[in-house]
């Protein structure tokens, strides 16, 4: 199954990818947390990366289709995988289709997950992540055990430079002009399903899930 996760920053991509990929035994391919693997790694892309992240803005294109061109022919992804943050532009989502038609494949669902914008920055401000296992936490919706430390691993959470009110702010703009248009796009190719993000994680893995079974 070639699934495109898709929604804005906040609507719940990172954790539901989590759990389509255990349920479902595919890769969750995140572009988000491969550009801060190599930020963390002070790799000459993640360098690159870093100043439009940290300003809210999209890393260009060229970067981005190269990444996913190189992930995409991993075997891993052979059965199928999760496109979690990718495509976020017109121009990616051309370069997608281009890249899966030499791979003799083709997308099977874009899944858009619908979350209103004040609950969008609630869900934003209050993310932390564990520093050690990657696992994600809310402060009020799904608190650690204890304060700052990862329930998992017992790694120390973070709150990453970009979940700031400021950039927070300017990444809900940046959706709404680049990666929104994308809607209409897959909605032409009639491979869209919109799903209301606003309900409890269990609860939309279950539309999700529905979705997927049916296809
Ligand atoms: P995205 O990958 O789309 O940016 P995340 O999956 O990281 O979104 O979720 C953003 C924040 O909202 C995280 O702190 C996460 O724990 C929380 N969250 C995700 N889904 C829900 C939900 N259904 N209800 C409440 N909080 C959620
Ligand atoms: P979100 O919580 O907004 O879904 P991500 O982890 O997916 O965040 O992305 C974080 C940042 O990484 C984005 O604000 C952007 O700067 C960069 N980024 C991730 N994916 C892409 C992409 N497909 N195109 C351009 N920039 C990207
Ligand atoms: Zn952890």
């Amino acid at each position: 199954m070639n699934i495109v996760l898709f929604g804005p920053p906040g609507a719940g991509k990172g954790t539901q990818a989590k759990e389509i990929s255990e349920n479902y035994h595919i890769p969750h391919i995140s572009t988000g947390d491969i550009l801060r693997d190599n930020v963390k790694n002070g790799t000459e892309l993640g360098n690159k990366a870093k100043e439009y992240m940290d300003k809210g803005e999209l890393v260009p294109d060229e970067v981005l289709i190269g990444i996913i061109k190189n992930r995409l022919i991993e075997p891993d992804c052979n059965n199928g995988y999760i496109l979690d943050g990718y495509p976020r532009t017109i121009n990616q989502a051309d370069a997608l289709d281009e890249i899966l038609e030499n791979l003799g494949k083709s997308l099977d669902v874009v899944l858009n997950i619908e979350v209103p914008d004040e609950e969008l920055v609630t869900r934003l401000s209050g993310r932390r992540i564990c520093s050690n296992c990657g696992a994600n936490y809310h402060l009020k919706f799904s608190p650690p055990s204890k304060d700052g430390i990862c329930d998992v691993c017992g790694g120390k959470l973070y709150q990453r430079d970009d979940d700031k009110e400021e950039v927070i702010k300017q990444r809900l703009e940046t959706y709404n002009n680049q990666t929104a248009p994308l809607i209409g796009y897959y909605k032409e190719k009639d491979i869209l399903v919109n799903i209301d993000g606003t309900g409890k994680v269990e609860d939309v893995f279950e539309d999700i899930r529905s979705v997927l079974d049916n296809l």
